[in-house]
């Protein structure tokens, strides 16, 4: 699966999370669009850097190409350059798979759009008819007023399509009501394409339900007889098992999520994607309580906190918004309620702790306070290397999996029933060694380790019944068919603590 994105950045990792929601990270390291982080729950993909593209980074293959003379003196232009470099990249996916699926970000009739789609256009020329199958997403809205649903979006976007010089063979509609048979007969006719190619996309209550929704509009068959493919039945059970639960469940948690972008839902997507897999582990339904952590002070903390089952700190970035975290750690921490702290949620824990248990006064990260007396939380040594080389910003971090080692006798090693474990990072700072020993003779413990790096990856409170906080980003690695471990974790013990909190 690939996805393509018309913007010129070379990679989303330095986008604003309110322009475009999260960064979503690889194993190798790959900072993607969070469209990707679908794909990887959806499916079995290993996906890697040859999934995700840019016009950024297609232009800047081709003026790398062009200043080292690999065109021998021709003009270098968007047609063939652009679209030949595309095409590769399509041609270049994963070699041992038998289909690949490319997904063109944007609007059709977008400018910066156009390259790919006439990169797509050569292809479907080139392939066998049988090997190559467009579709076409539109939105098919509703008129209030009129009381009726409106098929002349779709018609123009088809015709832009067909002016390009793509016929779509397959509509996918994305709608609020049912498609009537009469509406689906007009889009058949004024697409070009036969009633069974027009799919309905109705609205979901959870997303795990579309595969069921889709295959039941036959789009599967449609999709395999239409590319000469012989395949076994689909499987569908798993997913229907996933929506039974989503629909059957016996509790209701409220679960804390205390950021900076919570007002952008995309912003935290897999973190709640996670979240909800590990309702779905446990029978029970998250609703997530978004606290702006701006918003928190010593006056309202207990008024956002004091019914929550769980608090969890995503990733961020800069120092706004720091102090409220602070305050909703120690809240956590001195009210025994399950914590879990997500790469930066672990460095606001180690500062809390380091301040107001071990007493260092002023404890920080370098990140917010480069004149801090206590600098639990410092650049690692090779990040400042790489800063000083490029001197850039993009492509500065730790970034993709690393391997972890996990202690005995703790939440962690009991959570994945194993001892070593890869997770996905993304960050520049880390635990300050030189203040280990002090923090575990206060009651830290340190239950996840780098060994080759020796650098802490996970930590965790000896005097609480769940309190774990990691390096790295779990939730880049939860599906629906299978939670991740500590978010199943993590829920399990906000249930618990939800079941005892009902009965006081
Ligand atoms: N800002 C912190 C760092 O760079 C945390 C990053 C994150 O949460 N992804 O280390």
């Amino acid at each position: 699966m690939q996805k393509f994105d018309p913007y010129l950045n070379v990679d989303p990792g330095t986008l604003n999370p309110f322009q475009h929601g999260e960064v979503y990270v690889l194993d190798d390291g790959t900072e993607t669009d969070l469209y990707l982080g679908h794909y990887e729950r959806f499916t079995h993909c290993q996906l890697s850097k040859v999934n995700s593209l840019t016009s950024g980074k297609i232009y800047e293959r081709v003026l790398k190409k062009e200043r080292h003379g690999d065109y021998l003196g021709e003009t270098v232009q968007l047609i063939p350059h652009v679209t030949d470099e595309i095409k590769q990249h399509i041609r270049d996916a994963n070699p041992d798979v038998d289909i690949v699926i490319t997904e063109i970000g944007g609007t059709v009739g977008d400018i910066e759009g156009l390259p790919f789609l006439e990169a797509l256009r050569q292809l479907a020329s080139e392939l066998p008819r049988e090997d190559i199958l467009f579709i076409h997403v539109t939105l098919v809205p509703y008129l209030k007023a009129a009381g009726e649903l409106k098929t002349k979006p779709s018609q123009q976007s088809v015709a832009k399509l067909r002016e390009i010089g793509i016929q779509p063979d397959v509509i996918v509609c994305r709608t609020e009501y049912d498609l009537p048979k009469t509406l689906r007969q007009k889009l058949s006719l004024f697409c070009n394409v036969p009633v069974s190619a027009v799919i309905e996309a109705k609205d979901v209550a959870s997303i795990y339900e579309l595969p069921l929704r889709l295959h039941a509009e036959k789009a599967d068959q449609f999709i395999v007889d239409r590319l000469q493919l012989t395949t076994s039945a689909p499987l569908i059970k798993q997913w229907q098992n996933i929506v039974w639960r989503l629909q059957h469940t016996t509790h209701q948690l409220s679960i804390a999520v205390v950021g900076k972008y919570i007002s952008l839902n995309d912003a935290y997507k897999s973190v709640f994607e996670a979240l909800t897999h590990a309702g779905i582990t446990h029978g029970v339904c998250i609703q997530v309580k978004k606290i702006d952590s701006e918003t928190i002070t010593q006056d309202t903390i207990a008024l956002h906190l004091e019914n929550v089952d769980g608090i969890l700190i995503p990733g961020g970035f800069g120092a706004r918004g720091i102090e409220g975290k602070i305050l909703a750690v120690a809240y956590a921490r001195k009210h025994q309620i399950p914590y879990f702290g997500l790469c930066l949620g672990l460095q606001i824990a180690i500062i809390e702790f380091a301040r107001n248990v071990a007493d260092l006064q002023d404890a920080n990260s370098t990140e917010f306070d480069l004149q801090t007396s206590h600098p639990v939380i410092t650049m690692m040594a090779e990040q400042h290397t790489i800063k000083g080389k490029g001197g850039s910003k993009g492509g500065s971090m730790r970034l993709g999996a690393y391997t972890c080692r996990l202690e005995q006798k703790s939440l962690a090693i009991q959570a994945y029933g194993k001892g070593i474990i890869q997770e996905r990072h993304r960050h520049r700072y880390e635990l300050n060694n030189q203040y280990r020993t002090i923090l575990e003779e206060k009651g830290m413990r340190m239950t996840g380790i780098n060994h080759e790096r020796n650098l802490v990856e996970i930590i965790e409170l000896c005097n609480h019944p769940w309190f774990v906080a990691v390096q790295f980003h779990p939730e880049f690695q939860s599906k629906p068919t299978q939670a991740h471990p500590l978010f199943a974790a993590f829920v399990e013990a906000s249930l618990a603590y939800h079941k005892a909190r009902i009965v006081n």
